[in-house]
């Protein structure tokens, strides 16, 4: 079996989501082909992988499909991919994910098989980014209102979730961003109350029982972290997410020294590298890599075993489309050292929800890992239609 061609494939823009999701579809002589997408479409950065897709598809047209590592390892030593980076890290991501499936295709198995088996049958999950709303019902309030995140957390407690993510600090009141500057530095005493009162009525709106993360978004250092931390730990929180850019190892040893909440990163990481001088000084509980930007399954793989070595738990970082999604319920169920898989907001969206022929979501809180070849979900006929595709054979 060998590569015949690659599709680029960049998918109607979503605006709501702010953001622009490519995947890839690789074919083969074979009839078969495979799905991957590009991890870094917050923000529309997605596009910036395009024309590397197009050089690293020229690279990979000939080869065997079935020889994932061997391809993997040809790419990430290019010239600027030995020095790693998101953009660059995440075009080749999709192709390696895209190998996954159509290894899967080909011995007719899902994933999780090739991986070495599933651990479990359900995942749990949380209900991620309420900041944002949960599936956008019409609430009565605006986005950054307190009665906006009342009525988010009441959704998805009452869809069944145990466990929500919010970030605390991305709007005032009014809906206004808490400037950059204002994060990275000192927190106002008005913005403190702010997110207390807003720590407040999450907390009674969902009660002792369920778990409740931060989400930091690297937007604060050491110094505004330790701040809202100190305030949040009150709260009883399970992990702190993002409270520095991972880059920067004094800072979240400092974090680590000052606070007794659980940290977590790892969207913004790639590679095992990118990951090491953290899990290295102990300074990570959980890590968060995405499938779609940390160098794919093939080095996701890696990153968990290397996490597990030092007792971290691994949740993959899912924001994008079903396709990112089934990429991370197949690693999941595959990986000892899984904690929870996050169910985004942007995924209880018809943008997503419609995209591929199949929309599995959680049930109470739980998914069932899909058993479907490969990584059993593809772009419905109708989202091809719409989407520009580029094809390099
Ligand atoms: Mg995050």
């Amino acid at each position: 079996m060998k590569i015949s061609a690659v599709d680029i494939i960049t998918l109607k823009a979503q605006p709501t989501a702010g953001q622009t999701p490519v995947l890839v579809r690789i074919q083969t002589d074979d009839g078969i082909y495979g799905y991957g997408e590009v991890g870094v479409s917050i923000m529309n950065y997605s596009l910036g992988s395009v024309a590397l897709l197009r050089t690293f598809s020229a690279m990979i047209l000939g080869m065997n499909p079935l020889e994932n590592d061997v391809i993997y390892s040809k790419l990430i030593t290019t010239f600027w991919a030995r020095g790693n980076g998101g953009v660059i890290l995440a075009a080749i991501s999709a192709i390696d994910t895209a190998l996954w499936d159509i290894q899967g295709k080909y011995f007719h198995v899902p994933v999780y098989e090739l991986l070495g088996g599933k651990h479990r049958d359900k995942l749990r999950c949380y209900a991620s980014q309420l900041q944002n709303g949960w599936k956008y019902p019409n609430f009565n309030s605006a986005p950054g209102d307190l009665g906006f995140l009342r009525e988010a957390c009441a959704a998805a407690v009452d869809d069944g979730y145990d466990c929500v993510k919010i970030d605390f600090l991305a709007k005032h009141f009014d809906g206004s961003r808490i400037s950059v500057y204002e994060a990275q530095n000192h927190l106002e005493r008005s913005t403190l109350r702010e997110i207390e009162q807003k720590l407040d009525a999450v907390r009674q709106v969902i009660g002792d029982d369920v778990e409740l993360i931060l989400e930091n978004h690297c937007l604060t250092s050491a110094a505004t972290a330790i701040e809202f931390g100190k305030l949040a730990q009150r709260y009883d929180p399970i992990l702190l997410e993002e409270p520095a850019n991972p880059l920067d190892v004094l800072d979240y040893r400092r974090i680590r020294d000052a606070l007794s909440i659980p940290l977590a990163t790892g969207e913004r990481s790639y590679t095992r590298r990118g990951f090491l001088p953290l899990l290295q000084a102990g300074l990570l509980d959980t890590i968060q890599p995405d499938l779609g930007n940390c160098g794919g399954i093939t080095e996701g793989r890696k990153i968990a075993d290397l996490a597990e070595t030092f007792g971290a738990s691994v949740q993959t970082h899912t924001c994008n489309t079903p396709i990112s999604v089934a990429a991370a319920l197949q690693f999941e169920a595959a990986i000892p050292n899984f904690i929870i898989h996050e169910h985004h907001t942007n995924n209880t969206l018809p943008i997503n929800t419609e995209l591929c022929i199949y929309d599995d979501q959680p049930v109470n809180g739980y998914y069932i890992v899909p058993d479907r070849p490969g990584l059993g979900n593809e772009l419905t006929e109708k989202a091809l239609s719409e989407a520009t595709i580029v094809t390099v054979r």
